[in-house]
């Protein structure tokens, strides 16, 4: 395990006294009310804040690009995750609002590899739609600005078929651009799919991607990915009810980002609510009796179901349950 204590700006955790604005490039701009944050002192809580613009262009990142849920809250994109490796980008996910977001954190980050035609791999965690419905957004803008390659994707059983059928739906946008007079790269449309199976997936001279069964109520495959570069490991839950293979997976990885609900407003939910969540999410005390056990070098929380929770109040149960370890709440254009 490789922790970077650079990378992990500690402050103290001061509840309602004290406010990060996130939102685009400003996630850096704190507001101070009572006088309570210090970023340079240790941090009794162990949270973690990341939103400090700085050279990301060498070493392995993870950049959050989106953090919501199905609900379309503005200042939360649809989940996307980018694994920075040497400059190079590594998607997970195509939630809504990814290009967008992937823009703006090249321009926070001065990265060349999050650029619209920089986005050249994905990797799926399941198919639900707010995990996928950026899909043409990544295909389509990224080859308008003039991305050369085939969009590699790599997901769950039905993968290549919903590649087929973006395809097929800009069907007649693909040929308007590459018959009219506008320049177009001529393979840049096109999207070479993977159906995956659990185990190593891909690898190349940067990275290797394993991708770890979970379960998510009624989908025949969910994975949750890991990702090992030369300086750093990495898991991605994706969409989990709680479960021993996120253990197996992670193992003292140097950051886990793990989806979360709400424990305390879970009990104001529907019962027919609580019934699906049980079996598709994970809440914070059973995140925290994971991370207890798998260690990782941050836990970073994203897809958060809060139901009238805060932040605060979420990441104070997780230490409430025992989960003492450095942990952050995790924010678009984010980076651990
Ligand atoms: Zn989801
Ligand atoms: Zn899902």
């Amino acid at each position: 395990m490789n922790k970077r204590p650079l990378d992990l700006v500690a402050r103290k955790f001061c509840r309602l006294q004290a406010a990060c604005i996130h939102g685009g490039w400003v996630g850096a701009v704190i507001i101070f009310l009572g006088g309570c944050l210090d970023i340079r002192s240790a941090d009794p809580t162990n949270t973690v804040s990341a939103g400090q613009a700085r050279d990301l262009s060498t070493g392995t990142h993870v950049v959050l690009l989106g953090t919501g849920t199905p609900n379309a809250d503005p200042n939360s994109s649809g989940p996307a995750t980018a694994v920075i490796v040497d400059g190079h980008t590594y998607l997970v996910d195509t939630g809504p609002g990814l290009v967008r977001r992937a823009s703006a954190a090249a321009s926070h980050y001065q990265i060349d590899g999050l650029t619209a035609a920089s986005l050249q791999i994905a990797f799926l965690t399941h198919l639900h739609s707010d995990h996928t419905v950026g899909l043409p957004d990544l295909l389509h803008t990224s080859w308008v600005a003039e991305r050369e390659e085939p969009l590699k994707l790599f997901g769950p059983d039905g993968t290549v078929e919903m590649a087929g059928h973006v395809t097929a739906a800009w069907s007649a946008d693909i040929q308007n651009r590459l018959n009219g007079r506008q320049p177009a790269t001529p393979d840049g449309w096109r999207i070479d799919a993977i159906d995956i199976d659990p185990g190593l997936i891909y690898e190349d001279s940067k990275v290797r991607v394993t991708a770890f069964l979970v379960p998510h109520t009624g989908w025949p495959e969910a994975y949750a990915y890991r990702f090992e570069t030369a300086d750093r490991s990495i898991v991605i839950s994706g969409d989990t009810a709680p479960t021993e293979v996120i253990l197996d997976a992670c193992n003292q990885c140097d950051v886990l980002l793990h989806e979360v609900y709400s424990a305390h407003t879970f009990r104001d939910r529907p019962n027919e609510w609580q019934r699906y969540h049980e079996q598709a999410h994970t809440s914070t005390i059973e995140l925290a009796q994971l991370a207890m056990r798998a260690q990782p070098g941050v836990l970073v929380l994203y897809h958060q179901l809060l139901w009238g929770a805060n932040p605060d109040e979420v990441l104070a149960e997780i230490r409430a349950a025992g989960y003492q370890g450095p942990l952050a709440y995790g924010r678009d254009l984010d980076a651990y």
